[in-house]
């Protein structure tokens, strides 16, 4: 009777006590969650004005005006970028030591390749399960067009971007090779002359042979303006484990750096506050802009819903799953504390651009180690892209299936580890994942023209997408960081023991003067 009479009693004052915290946390949830509420209720408004406007048919000019705070906002990000992701890995790397961080980064490596591979796996399985690309293209919508790229000069970019020969060039240029006609050696063209059977049966036809003969489509190198995230990836990488070895030689450059970040992320708490405003607008601004959607029916669609069901998969199944499995905590407390960051994913389409908000996200309102996301967050926003690798895989598929093109097991594993390697070398830039798209196709011989097939979606898709990049990005810190706990309390216990060592020292001093002291007085 009396356990029974406590049961009541303690339930009594818990139910009270909720009470009473249920009203305080409103509050202090509104205090908290401010910016999170003002830029979901900017993307809403900014959906519901895009619409409003659309009946205006403003034309171009007007559309750049009226998106210009968003554009604004993409700007200030970007300016954040290049000093966040050089600061950060420096001060990331210098602050490990050279196991802690080579753990941590085979554990970051094997949580990006696990994730891409799963992703590239749910896209195929989805394009193959749907089939949207059943019925041909030709009733379908076309738009743009698109230069072709050789798969390994692709690649073979990829790996020279990774060392810039100039890092100040870096800041704002990547190689990619581009191509150009050039005139084949006379030897080349007296061999095409010397088959007199060509002049004999068929003059036309030899002088057509002859004029192609004599042009040939070369590689030469070339640029695009665009920051080299993975060079200065690597760079500061490797800078930041050299000033992390040479320990109180590099103690000013790492101090330095640690600085700069400081400031940097106390500018991001600036640009937070305009960022509902921004998003607001470039979210309208793209919807006003938009083409008659009227487009989007068919196979389009299906195609549409395809990779929306897949993102969905990917996100809120695969990726919280393997969180919980391996934290054992709830993915979705996470998720809500990244819901600002992945709103601003979803209106830049830019997981670059996201990247301080990302920091501010894991930092701040997780409560993520910093010497853990100033590693793995700019490198996975580099790297690391999931939605990217998914839609490559699976848009890769509905074109050879509009196409009636029969990919067998070795085309299909061909196209995964092409997905791979070209979300790897996508930027995280808006619709950079739709010109990668190209060494894809190319590697199992489907027309890269297509591409034109799906562009009129891809806007709305790589909001999709990027929003997805984020998210595995930020799941796999705080994955990393759960793995690495050990290691960190290690270097935690270390780092205060080496903080008592003088005060030891000192308080021994103090007690051989005052042994001494004592003596002398004696
Ligand atoms: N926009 C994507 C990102 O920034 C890349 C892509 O186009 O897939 O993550």
């Amino acid at each position: 009777m009396e356990r029974i009479q406590q049961g009541f009693q303690k339930r009594t004052v818990a139910k009270s006590r909720s009470r009473r915290v249920t009203c305080e946390d409103v509050k202090r949830f509104g205090k908290n969650n401010l910016f999170v509420l003002f830029t979901v209720a900017a993307v809403v408004v900014g959906v519901v004005l895009g619409f409003c406007l659309r009946k205006y048919h403003m034309n171009y000019r007007q559309v750049k005006y009226f998106s210009f705070p968003g554009e604004l906002l993409m700007r200030m990000l970007q300016m954040m970028v290049m000093p966040l992701i050089v600061s950060s890995l420096v001060t990331g790397m210098a602050a490990l030591d050279s196991k802690a961080s080579g753990k941590m980064g085979l554990r970051a490596v094997v949580y990006y390749t696990t994730t891409t591979v799963l992703a590239v796996i749910t896209g195929i399985i989805m394009v193959l399960i749907i089939h949207p690309g059943a019925g041909g293209k030709d009733k379908m919508h076309r738009e743009g067009k698109f230069e072709k790229v050789h798969s390994t000069d692709a690649f073979m970019d990829l790996i020279r971007n990774m060392f810039p020969p100039n890092l100040v060039e870096a800041c704002f240029k990547q190689f990619k090779t581009g191509y150009d006609r050039r005139k084949v050696s006379r030897a080349a063209l007296g061999n095409v002359s010397h088959s007199p059977a060509l002049f004999i049966t068929n003059v036309t036809q030899a002088m057509k042979l002859l004029l192609e003969a004599r042009d040939e489509l070369v590689p030469v190198p070339g640029t695009v303006n665009s920051v080299n995230a993975l060079g200065l990836v690597v760079f500061s990488v490797g800078f930041g484990l050299v000033i992390g070895a040479m320990k109180e030689e590099g103690r000013a450059v790492a101090e330095f750096f640690n600085c700069l970040n400081e400031a940097i992320m106390r500018l991001v708490s600036v640009i937070t506050w305009y960022a509902p405003v921004g998003i607001l607008f470039l979210i309208a601004g793209k919807i006003v802009e938009m083409e008659d959607m009227s487009v989007v029916g068919g196979q389009l669609g299906m195609y549409t819903i395809t990779v929306i069901v897949g993102l969905m998969i990917h996100a809120l199944i695969v990726l919280p799953t393997l969180y919980f499995i391996i934290t054992r905590k709830n993915p979705f407390v996470f998720i809500g504390g990244m819901v600002q960051a992945l709103v601003t994913a979803l209106g830049t389409s830019s997981s670059s651009a996201t990247l301080p908000i990302t920091f501010r996200c894991l930092e701040d309102k997780i409560g993520l180690d910093k010497r853990v996301t100033r590693f793995v967050l700019p490198v996975g926003a580099t790297i690391n892209m999931d939605g990217t690798a998914l839609y490559e895989a699976l848009a890769a598929i509905f074109i050879a299936q509009v196409n009636n093109f029969d990919l067998n097991f070795g085309q299909i594993l061909t196209i995964s580890i092409t997905a791979t390697a070209a979300s790897i070398g996508a930027a995280g830039i808006p619709q950079a994942g739709l010109v990668t798209m190209v060494i894809v196709l190319t590697s199992v011989g489907l027309p890269t023209d297509d591409i034109s097939l799906i562009i009129a979606v891809d806007w709305f898709l790589d909001r999709l997408r990027t929003t997805t990049n984020v998210l595995g990005d930020s799941l796999g810190a705080g994955i990393v960081e759960h793995l690495s706990r050990h290691e960190l309390q290690e270097m935690d216990l270390h780092a205060n023991e080496q903080m008592k060592k003088p005060y030891k020292l000192m308080n021994q001093d103090h007690e051989n003067e005052r042994v001494l002291g004592s003596e002398t007085t004696m």
